[in-house]
């Protein structure tokens, strides 16, 4: 596979290259305003908007360029944002004079990553946290309940969810105060009240969803991508002690809204159309209203860091968004199969994605084993979940040969619980 050339300096091995074209928000000058990036720079497509460049796909389209947030952009549709997407593409390549003749503006529209700050890429309206890959339900399912059954009846016969808290979907960068609750640490002694002592995270990710849809209406699966704008890198921080006393019977509550956290460049389902895999087989065969053929999964990899104030990062997991039991398509056709409408702007979690191996589990729950198999970081320090002043870093990147989609990094860094 040729990678696309361009006018203007990609580094080699870049998670940015023509081929990718995220979408984000940037605070350039105290403005904010929609952006992609190319290599280790900035794309201000407000000033290309202004200079005509995007006149053919949408007349008049200053506005949407001017938002604080995406979700205008995302509105337009996929047939338009892929067409922008790729008239981005065009103006920066190598066979294309359009933009390289005009050095004004180009100068004006490049910006270097370290000159801008990452913001929201998204209002987020909803968020559904589902709970897809086989191995994070079953490792979940050994430690809690039971090995022998460790799956619960339903799981193999629909993708489990529960609809979480936008209010505190935050950016990388964001730091968390550690959460304080109710918890039961001995189940024949009294409740207490306190900062949690078992914050994890979840590595996640998640699907940012364009058009409304009609209450009352349902996504087919082989029309949900149509849905599907893009992903982000998700980090759904968990405090374990808490979850544990409050889920029953309605799910997690307060120890899964006090922040998580999300990668700020949209990568669009188009640029990791070349990782398409087949999901694993699913077996008893899902209804009919769930059921696809064909690659619907990403390769994508995944690594989670932990970095303790003033220590090296270590790196705690490798796993891969291939391995997700139940795909995108397959949540959202599920979200809406009762009638639920959905809106831009949403937000879908996969649930943590868990590999087959004890390296590629998406939780310090999983990967400490609830707590039995410390890990050892770059300081000779040990943990089981996450301290104060931890900096957790989750990166993902898709290759194949010498392309390479990434996201850049989700990072965020735990403040000790508030007064
Ligand atoms: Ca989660």
């Amino acid at each position: 596979m040729s990678m696309i050339k361009s006018w203007i300096d990609i580094p080699h091995g870049s998670e940015f290259p023509l081929e990718n074209i995220p979408f984000g928000i940037i605070k350039h000058q105290n403005s904010l305003r929609p952006a992609s990036r190319i290599g280790d720079l900035v794309v201000d497509l407000y000033v290309l908007a202004e200079a005509g460049y995007f006149d053919q796909i949408i007349p008049n389209n200053l506005d949407v360029f001017s938002q604080p947030t995406l979700n205008s952009f995302i509105s337009l549709g996929k047939r338009k944002t892929n067409a922008i997407r790729l008239r981005i593409q065009e103006l920066f390549s190598a066979d294309c004079s359009d933009l390289s003749d005009k050095p004004k503006v180009a100068n004006r529209c490049l910006l270097a990553f370290s000159e801008v700050e990452m913001m929201m890429p998204v209002q987020v309206g909803d968020y559904t946290d589902f709970y897809s890959s086989i191995e994070h339900a079953t490792n979940v399912g050994i430690m809690f309940r039971d090995p022998a059954n460790a799956l619960l009846p339903n799981w193999r016969h629909l993708p489990v969810g529960y609809h979480g808290r936008s209010s505190s979907i935050v950016v990388s960068g964001t730091g968390i105060h550690r959460p304080k609750g109710q918890t039961r640490p001995h189940d024949d002694q009294p409740v207490v009240f306190g900062p949690t002592r078992q914050l994890d995270f979840e590595l996640e990710m998640a699907f940012i969803t364009t058009g409304d849809t009609q209450l009352g209406n349902s996504i087919p699966v082989e029309e949900a991508e149509s849905h599907i704008f893009g992903l982000v890198i998700f980090n759904d921080l968990s405090a374990r002690d808490i979850q544990k006393w409050e889920y029953v019977p309605l799910g997690p509550f307060l120890s899964k809204s006090f922040g998580s956290v999300i990668s700020p460049w949209i990568v669009t389902l188009e640029a990791l159309a070349p990782f398409r895999v087949e999901g694993p087989e699913q077996l008893p065969e899902p209804l009919p209203y769930l059921r696809q053929k064909g690659a619907n999964n990403y390769d994508i990899g995944l690594e989670v860091y932990l970095q303790p104030e003033k220590a090296e990062p270590s790196l705690i997991s490798r796993s891969n968004f291939k391995y997700m039991y139940w795909s995108m398509q397959q949540q959202l056709a599920h979200q809406t199969v009762a009638g639920c409408n959905i809106r831009t702007g949403d937000l879908y979690g996969s649930g943590t994605i868990s590999g087959p191996t004890p390296d590629s589990f998406g939780s310090m729950l999983e990967l400490c084993w609830k707590g039995t198999r410390p890990i050892t970081l770059s300081d000779n320090s040990q943990r089981i979940f996450i301290h104060d002043k931890d900096t957790i870093v989750m990166k993902a990147c898709a290759t194949k040969g010498e392309l390479k989609v990434g996201f850049g990094e989700c990072s965020t860094t735990i403040l000790p619980a508030k007064q």
